[in-house]
Order: C-alpha cells, then sequence, then structure tokens
C-alpha cells in the first residue's frame, strides 16, 4: 500500500513542498530503505523513526517499506521530516486511513521515546502552507511560539507522535492553537541603557536620534572610554517598532537560523554586535546549506560592528553590495541564493591603533605609518554609504555631576516616531521606508528646499568641494533633521546641520 504524507523544506528563506510517499510491498525480511534524502540523515532518521514507533506502541510492519521524498532534487536536511515518515509507514501499513492525512502538513523530528523536537524553518513553511491552501498544520509544541504571527490559518502543536496518532483517527481530538495577545512587554525591553543614563554626549546622541529617525548608517570615531559602546547599545531604545511586514520578513529569517524570539513579536528591531573576528560566513551568509549571516540577521534593525577597522578588508568589502541594494546574494552549489540585509550600519571605531589620537590627556603612541595603514583600512567607497559622521569626544568631569540632567529614550523615541510617521505618508505605497533610501533621482521630488537652503547648499559645495555623493548624503539627512521638527520644506539651518555630520579625514 502507498501512503502520501505532505512535509515541508526550506531553501534559504523559502518553503518548499516536500510529499513523503511511503510504500509497503509484501511480507518479507523487514528493511526500511528511505531515497531522496542525504546520506548522513538517511540512517539518523531510519533509526529515530523506528525506535520512536516501536516506543509508542506500534511496530515495525514485516514488510520492505520504501520512503521517497520527492521532489528528488531539492536538498533536504533530515529531521524535520521524521513525523512525516513516521505517520506515512503508519498509514501505508493500514493503521491510518489516508483520507485522513489529506490537506495536512506535518513537520517535527522526533525524539527515540516519541516525543516531537524542534525544528528551523516553521515561519516559512507556514507561509507555504498558507500558498498552498493547505488548510492544516502540525508542528512541534516547542515552535508555536513562531505561529504567533499566522491568524488564518489551523496550527496544531504536536507534543508526542501518540497524541497525533489518536488525533488522526479521531480517537481524541487536538486543539487548534490560538493567538492569544500576550501582554505589551516593550517597556521591558526600554528599560535597557536609556539615553538618560547617558551623561554628556548631547551632540552623539543628536545624531543617533538623525540616524534612527531616517534610517542612516553612521559613524562614531573616538577614544577608548569616551562611551561609544554606551551610546551604541542604547540606539535600539529610540528606534521606531517593526511595523507587520517587518515583523513577517525578520521572524523568516530568524525562524530559519532557530534563534526567534518574543522580542521580534513585540516589534523590537533587531540589534547585532559581531565581533571582528566573526568569520567572512559568519557575517554576510552562506555555507554548504547556505543560512543568513550576522548582516540579515540584523535586517531591518542595526548592525553594530565595534572596532570597525579591525574587521578583514574582504568582509568590509563584501558589505557593500548589501548596504546598497538591501540584500545579500550568497552562491551554493546549485546557483546563488538571496537573503534581505537592509540594516543600519553603526560603526564606531578608534582614531588611531592605541586608540588616544587627539585626546587632550593622554598621548598617542602610534608610529605615523601604524595611523596611516590604520586608516587606509577603511576604503572611500565604504565609507561614502555611511550618512552620519562624527566625533565622540572625552566626557568633561564637569558634565557627570548628578545634578545633570539627560533627556530619556522615551523622549527621543517620541521625536523619531513622529518623523517615522510623516516618512510612512510620504513613501505610501512605495518600496522606500525611510529618508536613507531614497534614490537619487526622487530627491527632487520628496526634498524641497527653502532660497536659502539652497544657497547654503551651493556655498558648502563649492567651499568644500562635496563629491555627488555627498551632496545627495546631506539633502538626505536634511531631510530627516526637517522631519524631526516637522518642517516641510528643507530650511537653511537643517542644511547647517546636516553638513556638521559630514566625513571629515578619518
Ligand atoms: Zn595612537
Amino acid at each position: 500500500m502507498l501512503s502520501k504524507t505532505i512535509a515541508g523544506a526550506t531553501i534559504g528563506l523559502h518553503g518548499v513542498l516536500i510529499t513523503v510517499e511511503v510504500d509497503v510491498a509484501g511480507r518479507g525480511f523487514p528493511t526500511l530503505t528511505i531515497v531522496g534524502l542525504p546520506n548522513k540523515s538517511v540512517d539518523e532518521s531510519k533509526d529515530r523513526v523506528r525506535t520512536a514507533l516501536t516506543n509508542t506502541g506500534y511496530e515495525m510492519p514485516e514488510s520492505r517499506i520504501t520512503v521517497n521524498m520527492a521532489p528528488a532534487d531539492i536538498p533536504k536536511s533530515g529531521s524535520a521530516f521524521d513525523l512525516a515518515i513516521a505517520i506515512g509507514i503508519l498509514a501505508a501499513s493500514g493503521m491510518i486511513p489516508q483520507s485522513a492525512l489529506e490537506n495536512k502538513m506535518i513537520l517535527g523530528e522526533l525524539s527515540l521515546e516519541g516525543n516531537v523536537r524542534k525544528i528551523n524553518g516553521i515561519v516559512p513553511l507556514i507561509l507555504l502552507a498558507q500558498e498552498e491552501g493547505i488548510g492544516e498544520v502540525y508542528i512541534p509544541e516547542e515552535n508555536v511560539e513562531e505561529a504567533s504571527i499566522f491568524d488564518d490559518i489551523h496550527i496544531f502543536p504536536v507534543k508526542n507522535l501518540q497524541t497525533l496518532i489518536n488525533h488522526l483517527l479521531e480517537k481524541e481530538k487536538m486543539a487548534t492553537y490560538t493567538f492569544i495577545e500576550k501582554r505589551h512587554r516593550a517597556d521591558e525591553f526600554e528599560l535597557l541603557n536609556d539615553f538618560a543614563q547617558i551623561k554628556g554626549q548631547e551632540q552623539s546622541k543628536r545624531a543617533l536620534e538623525v540616524a534612527a529617525a531616517g534610517f542612516h548608517n553612521i559613524h562614531l570615531k573616538g577614544t577608548p572610554g569616551a562611551g561609544k559602546t554606551l551610546l551604541s547599545r542604547s540606539m535600539p531604545t529610540i528606534l521606531p517598532k517593526l511595523q507587520k511586514q517587518e515583523i513577517l520578513e525578520v521572524a523568516k529569517i530568524y525562524s530559519v537560523v532557530g534563534e526567534l524570539s518574543d522580542a521580534i513579536f513585540h516589534g523590537v528591531r533587531p540589534f547585532r554586535s559581531p565581533h571582528h573576528t566573526t568569520s567572512r560566513v559568519g557575517l554576510i551568509g552562506g555555507g554548504s546549506t547556505p543560512m543568513p549571516g550576522e548582516i540579515s540577521m540584523a535586517h531591518r534593525g542595526v548592525l553594530f560592528l565595534d572596532e570597525f577597522p579591525e574587521f578583514p578588508r574582504n568582509v568590509l568589502e563584501a558589505m557593500r553590495q548589501p548596504l546598497e541594494d538591501g540584500v545579500v546574494t550568497v552562491s551554493r552549489a546549485a546557483g546563488t541564493l538571496t537573503f534581505p540585509a537592509r540594516f543600519l550600519l553603526l560603526a564606531a571605531s578608534n582614531p588611531c591603533p592605541c586608540g588616544y589620537l587627539g585626546h587632550p590627556k593622554k598621548p598617542c603612541k602610534c608610529a605615523p605609518g601604524m595611523i596611516m595603514r590604520y586608516k587606509k583600512r577603511l576604503s572611500g567607497p565604504l565609507l561614502d554609504r555611511i550618512d552620519l559622521h562624527i566625533d565622540v569626544p572625552p566626557v568633561e568631569v564637569d558634565e557627570l555631576s548628578d545634578e545633570y540632567k539627560s533627556e530619556s529614550s522615551k523622549d527621543v523615541r517620541t521625536r523619531v516616531l513622529a518623523a517615522r510617521k510623516i516618512q510612512e505618508k510620504r513613501f505610501k505605497g512605495k518600496r522606500t521606508l525611510f529618508n536613507s533610501e531614497i534614490r537619487s533621482s526622487d530627491i527632487k521630488k520628496y526634498c524641497v528646499l527653502t532660497d536659502d537652503a539652497q544657497s547654503m547648499l551651493k556655498q558648502a559645495v563649492e567651499r568644500l568641494s562635496l563629491s555627488a555623493r555627498s551632496y545627495f548624503k546631506t539633502i538626505k539627512v536634511a531631510r530627516t533633521i526637517a522631519d524631526l521638527e516637522g518642517s516641510k520644506e528643507i530650511e537653511a539651518a537643517h542644511i547647517a546641520e546636516a553638513l556638521q555630520y559630514r566625513a571629515k579625514e578619518l
């Protein structure tokens, strides 16, 4: 007898339907053959399925059992099909009617005792089921949080093989998962690294506010201890929340990597801070089974690169294209794959290898050649993709007194949100979300300058010999500054502030 069970696999961030066909042919020496899976997975899957069935009280039929995973040309990692294979074997041996498997997608790894274990990639697989019009999806109970974003499909969290069998035989029906809006916990996230805890640094905080409002890449330069790291880590507290569409994009990535957390469903933007020793694949993405890297994990959020010039040159160069396009292309055995990677780059660097070049009190110990080489590590084209450059000065002791009052993240975020709303209206129906994404050809349309602003910009172009790229960057940053003030037109003061954030000599 032949049975067919629907399962799914992921390629990159996309789900692909997999049909698990099981054939049980005649009596005879019992064998179990699986085709359509990589070698190593086959053996492991066979053992798990066989043992899980036995421990659930079902003897494997004494027959030749052949399991085929179709289509064969799609690379599949083994464990996610265990549950579909086990159910398929029971159906092919007449213990579960084939009709009970119609319109259902079954996903999950089995433990030897027959419990259903967590798998990666649940979000793209549920999306796939929706697209294919499959009405019911059976997922591991441990993955159930990941189903929180779906409200128009029946999702059944499965604890173990036995409960699923009972359900399919209609002995004991399982309950559908109903998403209950959880207590809004955004406030908890706000408590971390509040702006109010950072004394002084008003200029740096202002630059972060502009970056957050228009999703502009930003580079902080300063001596060690100036507070670059603290400032950077407080960035998530002033960012606007992820919108529903963005949550889905981000959830897909984290689901495939197996790190989907509650914070994303609460709209907290990702904040990734990989160390400079992280491998190229770890940062950019790729591998034998291509996985998203840090730049994709930072999609719609912040990629914080501390000690920016310490990152290997080839890694930084590989980031240029994603910074431009918002996607990263990685190669795999059969062609290429793309992952989204539209992140806000937040880079921090010291002025020289020892860190104290230009410090008012401590001397720099670096030889001139070392400083030159250090500065050269960051290529012009990469710095060109950063809209805001600021110097973070060492904080004066006076500013650190207890009486010093600083604005809280909440206050700053209120302005950021207002600016975000203006952009939402501006780009309604477009793919652009933030001012930083305005194309040069659209500058005229979205950025109207007053006469004063025009002449100030014209002067700056001549005086500072601004490149075309710097010219457009200045206007885009000024657009965000004007939005923070709720000003329709870009005024001279907005241009003046934007010009302060220009790249000076590194
Ligand atoms: Zn130095």
